[in-house]
This record gives C-alpha cells, structure tokens and sequence, in this order.
C-alpha cells in the first residue's frame, strides 16, 4: 500500500487527551477505556489498529459485524467486541456468539431473549444498559426515570451482569448535563461503568465520569455511509 495510515497516530492522540482530560479532572490516568468504533470501515483500515495493539472496538450492526470480526479474532487474540447499536431480538443468538460487551440493552423483551440465550450457550456477556438521557422518541434506551426498575430487572430477574450505562445524548444540546444525569443514575444504582463520550465530546464524558468512550471518526476518519439511526 501506498497510502500511508494515520490510525496508530490518531489513536495515539485521542489515548492522550483521554489520559489528559482524566488527570484534569483528578482522575488517574488509565481508567478510562477507549472502544475504537470501526462500522463503517472495512477489515483493511481495522487492521492498522489491532497491530498497533488496540483491543476494544464497537460495532453497531450485528450483519456488518458477522461479515468482519469473525476472521480478525481468530488472527488477533484478546479483542475485546462491543455492540453499540440497536438489537433485534432475532439477532440475538448471533450477537451473543459474536459480541464481547452489549452495550445496548434497553426493553424488557431484549433483557429476556438475551438471558436466556446466554444461558442456553453458557456464556455470560457483560451489559451496559442504554438510557435515553435526552427523552427523545425515535432514540432508543430506557427513559431515566424507569432506569432503577429496569435495572434491578435486569440483574435480579434475568441474573445479567449489569457492567453500567450508557447513553446518546442529543445532537444539538450540551453534553454535559445528559453525561451528568448518566454518572447519577449509575452511582444512585450502584453501578462502575459509564459508557459515554464520542468523537465530538469524549473528554467533556471524562470528566464528568465516563469510564468507556466511543470514539469513531476521530480514530477512523470521517465515515462516508450515515449509519448512526440503523437497526442492529
Ligand atoms: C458511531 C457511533 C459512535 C462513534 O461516533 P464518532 O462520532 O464517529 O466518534 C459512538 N457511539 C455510537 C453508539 C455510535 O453509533
């Protein structure tokens, strides 16, 4: 290849503004966990990440995901896959084969058919739960304010290991106040993980408490297909 890829760098920047943003706001640098989010992007420009050693990417289409991954971990040990779209429940049984993290958990059916196929297959994959901060109608997630219901559901009900929350805030407010309502709906359940923060706003998401941010464009590049609404 001729063209020269600047994702190792790009990495290497957002990795330091992460570090930067946490010693700012008094945290210790190295405890926010960045998933390096590849839709969009073929095998071929993930590649230059996983030699760099990045482990943790997201996906948010469990069909794109089934065409790319399968190949990339059996040639790359330890990759760490997260769902950050949508799930359908008849996609179920393919992301939990799939899929190292769900970071989308947000309706009491998904919480069922999920548990029960982890169960079935013996395998118990790690949920962040979406909450949907800003209250809007074709967004997914759990509004906040059935968000302590839910949870408990989740975890005593359905026995799923609930790892945090996340959330998508609206496109044109401050990020600030839905990454804030987020770290008090986690701390008032008791939960560590926080997943929040992307390309735009993942050190403003630091320093209100993200411990996992999803940064895409900025790793990447800019996507050429729109995909962030699309169904998983
Ligand atoms: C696409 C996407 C991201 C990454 O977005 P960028 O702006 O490219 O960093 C993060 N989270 C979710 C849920 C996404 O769908």
């Amino acid at each position: 290849m001729t063209q020269e890829n600047e994702t190792p760098q790009l990495l290497e920047q957002v990795r330091q503004k992460i570090d930067q943003a946490a010693l700012q706001a008094g945290r210790a640098p190295g405890t926010v966990d960045l998933c390096a989010v590849s839709k969009t992007f073929p095998e071929e420009a993930i590649r230059p990440a996983l030699e760099a050693g990045h482990r943790i990417f997201g996906e948010n289409r469990v069909q794109e995901a089934e065409v790319k991954w399968p190949k990339l971990k059996t040639e790359y040990t330890d990759v760490q896959l997260h769902l950050i779209g949508p799930l359908q429940t008849n996609k179920v049984r393919k992301a939990v084969d799939l899929f190292d993290v769900i970071q989308t958990l947000d309706r009491p059916k998904l919480a069922k058919v999920l548990a029960d196929e982890m169960e079935r297959v013996g395998r118990s994959i790690p949920c962040y739960i979406q909450i949907n901060t800003g209250g809007e109608p074709q967004k997914a997630g759990v509004s906040p304010k059935e968000a302590d219901a839910f949870i408990r559901m989740c975890q005593v009900d359905h026995g799923i290991t609930v790892a945090g929350l996340m959330c998508i805030p609206p496109q044109n407010e401050e990020p600030a106040l839905h990454f804030s309502l987020l770290h008090d709906l986690a701390v008032r359940n008791g939960l560590s993980g926080l997943s929040m923060g992307m390309s735009a706003d993942y050190e403003i998401a630091v320093q209100f408490g993200a411990t996992l941010v999803r940064v895409g464009s900025a790793i990447f590049g800019a996507r050429t297909v729109p995909h962030a609404t699309a169904a998983a």
